[in-house]
């Protein structure tokens, strides 16, 4: 659809939501999506243009600048210190007197961003420059983008005058990339002013293909980082008299038995609805393999198949472990008498990560091995609920800003500070919704991030449009 028609559509809605209220004091207005856009890449440009590399953050900047945007709409907006040159943005807009936080939406989103190699970029990482029609930037992607489609979201809710059925609340929290510190300080210390029952935050994608949008995919679950150190000890020595007790081939042994292990395949639901939803956009073969990884018989064949096919796709269906750190030795010719490795191990949700410990324990088989879990900070979290109003609205979404193509919920192999919020009983869904293809999606955190600029028009229209139809007043 043309962006003139994608336009009408979202009109339509809000005038659907809109005229049973006409009587009402604010006369609502329609909101020109194609201007709104044209702010949003403003505000973006200047994001970008914030060094908020992670650490130190430095997110204060990003986060008065973002405060001065809201408030610009008359929104009283809170910045609020959490250390010092970094801090968070909460504002709201109220459905009524009270408020009730079951029903809340939050939008969420993170200011900081991971660091850069200056020399790899073919663009000044932090200068906001559009070059062939691309806005580079380290965050465009992770999470500036979305962050930004949530505030003209956010904004355009405000400007339209729509009667609103429940609170809709914004937060960019600082420190996601390194500590996790933003959001744990706005829970811990800020939970009566972003208590909601919903949320829309990063970790999600919408993927396209040939020029067209194939999927939307939703993050409802996500994996558990847990990091494990495997230990060889043995006997230290004179490198010129090599013995079998060396703690470095005992590592390397270790190692090489964990690195090509392939761990069993557990398609819990949310993967097994990811498959049945992509396998209506996907190439027949594998379609045929993705509708089977539901069927008892051939579960495991399919699993093997599609994990062959695709190392995202391995990674969902089990538990992974991704040998990552390696350290022995003081001296070139002194035999060490301890080696280290670390293992990133990812978890299903759920899944015990001393089971897994004893399963490597029994496959290394080495007395000289020992294999301890960290303790890890993230607690596993249950998936968010499909069947809610706020998912169907961006299903609906979907559908009228990218017509054909799918929502897919997914459980992510990465982490993101939706995992506390879901321990809070909120229904939380990770959407990025600027269409990219895989190749530009790959360069998240990667050198060279970068957005096409017209994408914007479509990212913003997802969430308002989304957002829109979830938070109106019956
Ligand atoms: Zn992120």
């Amino acid at each position: 659809m043309n962006s003139f028609k994608w336009r009408l559509t979202i009109l339509c809605t809000l005038a659907l939501a809109c005229f049973p209220h006409a009587a009402v004091a604010q006369q609502p207005v329609a909101i020109d999506l194609v201007t709104l856009s044209a702010e949003a890449r403003i505000w973006l440009t200047d994001l970008l243009r914030i060094n908020t590399s992670n650490p130190p953050g430095n997110e204060l900047v990003a986060a008065k600048y973002i405060a001065a945007v809201i408030e610009k709409e008359g929104i009283h907006t809170e910045v609020i210190e959490n250390a010092p040159g970094r801090g968070i943005v909460i504002a709201r807009l109220s459905a009524g007197a009270v408020p009730d936080p079951p029903r809340a939406l939050l939008l969420l989103a993170h200011t900081d961003v991971v660091g850069v190699d200056r020399s790899k970029w073919s663009q000044d990482p932090f200068g906001g420059v559009i070059k062939d029609g691309y806005l580079y930037g380290r965050g465009a992607i992770d999470d500036k983008g979305p962050l930004v489609a949530n505030l003209a979201t956010f904004i355009a809710i405000k400007r339209s005058g729509i009667k609103l059925g429940r609170d809709l609340i914004f937060l960019a929290e600082s420190d996601e990339e390194a500590g996790g510190t933003g959001m744990d300080f706005a829970i811990t210390h800020h939970w009566d002013k972003i208590a909601a029952g919903f949320a829309i935050n990063e970790g999600g994608r919408t993927i396209m293909k040939d020029g067209k949008v194939l999927y939307v995919a939703v993050q409802a679950s996500e994996k558990v980082s847990v990091n494990v150190a495997v230990v060889a000890t043995g006997r230290s020595g004179h490198a010129s008299i090599p013995i079998k007790e060396n703690a470095v081939v005992h590592l390397a042994a270790a190692i090489e038995k964990i690195g090509n292990w392939e761990t069993p395949a557990k398609p819990n639901s949310i993967t097994r609805r990811y498959f049945e939803e992509l396998s209506r956009v996907s190439d027949p073969e594998m379609a045929k393999w993705m509708r089977a990884l539901d069927t008892a018989e051939r579960q495991q064949q399919a699993a093997k198949r599609l994990s062959e096919a695709d190392p995202v796709w391995s990674s969902m269906l089990r538990n992974s472990i991704s040998p990552t750190m390696l350290e022995a030795g003081i001296r070139v010719n002194v035999i060490p008498s301890e080696a280290r490795a670390m293992l990133n191990v990812r978890l299903l949700p759920g899944e015990p990560i001393a089971d897994l410990v004893n399963d490597m324990t029994k496959l290394v088989n080495d007395p000289q091995i020992r294999i301890e879990a960290e303790p890890f900070n993230r607690q596993p979290s249950p998936p968010s609920s499909l069947d809610t109003d706020l998912y169907r609205a961006i299903e609906h979404a979907t559908q009228s800003v990218f017509p054909g193509a799918v929502t897919i919920p997914m459980m992510s192999t990465w982490a993101t500070d939706s995992t506390f919020l879901r321990l809070h009983n909120v229904e939380c869904y990770g959407v990025v919704s600027f269409p990219l293809t895989e190749e530009e999606m790959a360069r998240m955190h990667a050198d060279n991030e970068r957005i096409p600029v017209a994408s914007i028009e479509k990212a913003v229209a997802l969430i308002y449009s989304s957002v829109a139809e979830f938070v109106k007043a019956p």
